[in-house]
């Protein structure tokens, strides 16, 4: 691994040179209209290493809508919360099917295969909603700590639009709820779930903010746990065998690190005892994950030969 600032941070450039066409193979989401606006060609890296550095290259001071990555950090908060009683109500395998799929969760009795799919976010967004007075600040709070910057916010209109087009995730919350997986009120549950998933972050805000799932559940910033140690080994666990979405098995051959995409174009990459990657690049493959942001991370994980299958 090489931690020479300038030699790191000329090699992102490098890549993101490389990448800078390439994003015209993707398309950026419009299931959600308010994710369409934002510039296609604009593309970020940066890496968080849990010994203090910092390196960034592109946009990636730029803040995007963090999506589906926003489940790392719910289902990090509803293990604390409920602890180990959650796995009785959604699964840790992988699904073999699209993100918001609805036919597997029918065979399977309203049990999410993983936390990491919609219809299991929804189900640890429920978990926040019961479990918390007020989910969506205690949600928004949490992530502010962990990026240590008050000024993280939720894009509203991103909101709205989710609001408005989120009927499929509302299938998936009833079709639970019909099972008795769901205990809130599915309003209240969807709100939550669309509150979070519309949260802005940067690049650099969110490698920095996930650094304690390299480091065994510590901020290595504060040294405060976040999770505790067995916590962090399955979220790393799930994020390798589900996080990105149904390339989850062709992230691990091209990359092999625990990770999680969004449909906002975002990727981040867990590096045990190392650090954190995070790309982001809107326009998306046909999985729903960032074009730009696979062949980045792709790059740069050979690059420094941080593949945790080596
Ligand atoms: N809010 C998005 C949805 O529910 C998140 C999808 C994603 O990033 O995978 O469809």
């Amino acid at each position: 691994m090489n931690n020479n600032t300038t030699d790191l941070e000329k090699k992102l450039q490098a890549l993101l040179l490389a990448e800078q066409d390439n994003f015209l193979q993707g398309k950026v989401a419009d299931y959600i209209p308010a994710l369409a606006n934002v510039k296609p060609e604009l593309m970020g890296i940066s890496v968080a290493t849990i010994d203090g550095q910092f390196f960034g290259a592109g946009d990636y001071q730029h803040p995007f809508s963090i999506q589906s990555i926003s489940k790392v950090f719910g289902l990090v908060m509803a293990m604390n919360r409920i602890g180990d009683s959650i796995w009785q109500r959604v699964r840790m395998e992988p699904s073999g099917q699209p993100f918001n799929s609805i036919v597997q969760l029918e065979w399977e009795k309203g049990i999410p295969r993983n936390p990491v799919i919609n219809a299991g976010a929804l189900l640890v967004s429920d978990v926040l909603t019961s479990h918390f007075s007020a989910s969506k600040l205690a949600f928004l709070t949490f992530v502010r700590k962990l990026a240590n910057n008050e000024k993280i916010h939720i894009d509203n209109q991103v909101y709205l639009s989710e609001l408005k087009h989120g009927n499929l995730n509302a299938a998936l919350a009833y079709l639970m709820k019909s099972f008795g997986n769901i205990e809130a009120e599915i309003p209240d549950v969807l709100s939550h779930y669309f509150t979070q998933c519309s949260i802005s972050m940067s690049c650099q805000q969110l490698a920095t903010s996930l650094l304690f799932l390299a480091n065994k559940g510590v901020d290595p910033r504060t040294q405060k746990s976040i999770c505790t140690i067995r916590d962090a080994h399955k979220v790393n666990a799930i994020l390798s065998t589900s996080g990105m979405y149904d390339q989850s098995g062709e992230f691990a051959f091209s990359v092999g690190l625990p990770a999680k995409s969004g449909v906002g174009g975002g990727i981040i990459a867990i590096v045990p005892g190392y650090g954190v990657i995070c790309a982001w690049s809107p326009p998306l493959n046909s999985y729903g994950n960032s074009v730009v942001g696979m062949n980045l991370m792709a790059a740069i994980t050979e690059e420094l030969g941080l593949s945790i299958y080596h």
